[in-house]
């Protein structure tokens, strides 16, 4: 496995990489949730790249930026095993030659839900994937459906904007609770953790939005949405000082619920 940490050589690199290329853009401290990812491009691609890049840009709250966990050693352990080829791990002054004054911005879906609770946070998050996908230069990308409304945007941008690649929608993976996997369980006691398992048996109850929302707010948590849409029932929850985000399919007969996802 390959580390780079600069655009030039990944670049001189790229250009004897035949074959498809799978692409894993990641923040990093690592879990099976970021590796199932790893594993899905490793079945469908010849090479690997997963990169891992804290970015600033799409930290709406400088203090979360900084608390976000750093484990980059014992992540390229994880990568290796998963059978990467290569991680990309830039400087941020590097990516953001331009000092943070050009920005990707949609109009429409990054104005809600996430987007009204963390302004600036989709704006963020779409500058630095269309970055990453220019440089990396992927045949297939792939992205989580926990973060569901970065998922949307992420395909919208590619289609509005003629990107040559495939993004490879995966499910979620959650613990034996239920609990969808993140780096921020990990700023979670063990009690938190399993009393996070709420949200997703919530969100799966029949239930209506404001109803959940209620169950939610009275087992302690401070949540910020439950709203049903795109054919998902999505929700923002803070339980303590950790902001929690899940979202299921809407309708129970959707494969992933029958298995097959
Ligand atoms: P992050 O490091 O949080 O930016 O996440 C990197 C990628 O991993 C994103 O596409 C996430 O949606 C995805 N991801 C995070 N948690 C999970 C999970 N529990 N299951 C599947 N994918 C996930």
């Amino acid at each position: 496995m390959n580390i780079f940490t600069d655009i030039g050589s990944w670049r001189d690199a790229r250009r004897g990489v035949t074959g498809s290329l799978g692409f894993v853009p990641t923040m990093g401290n690592l879990h099976a949730g970021h590796l199932d990812l790893v594993y899905r491009a490793r079945k469908n691609n010849d090479f690997v790249a997963v990169s891992i890049f804290v970015n600033p840009a799409q930290f709406n709250d400088k203090a979360d930026f900084e608390k976000y966990q750093r484990t980059f050693d014992a992540d390229c352990a994880l990568l290796k095993d998963a059978g990467a080829d290569f991680v990309f791990h830039p400087d941020a002054k590097e990516i953001y030659a331009d000092d943070y004054t050009l920005r990707v911005t949609e109009t429409v879906i990054a104005e809600e839900l996430e987007g009204a609770f963390r302004p600036g946070h989709f704006a963020g998050m779409l500058t630095v994937v269309l970055k990453l996908l220019n440089i990396i230069a992927p045949t297939r990308a792939y992205f989580g459906e926990k973060d569901y409304q970065q998922l949307l945007l992420v395909q919208k941008m590619c289609a509005a904007l003629f990107l040559p690649l495939e993004i490879v929608p995966c499910p979620t993976l959650r613990d034996a609770s239920g609990l969808a996997l993140s780096s921020r369980n990990g700023r979670l006691t063990e009690g938190g953790r399993a009393h996070a398992a709420l949200i997703y048996k919530t969100l799966m109850s029949d239930m209506d939005d404001a109803a959940a929302k209620d169950v939610l707010d009275h087992a302690g948590f401070r949540t910020e949405y439950v709203t049903t849409k795109w054919g998902r029932r999505l929700c923002a929850a803070w339980l303590g000082d950790v902001r929690l985000i899940d979202n299921v399919p809407k309708d129970p007969l959707s494969p992933h619920l029958r298995g097959e996802g």
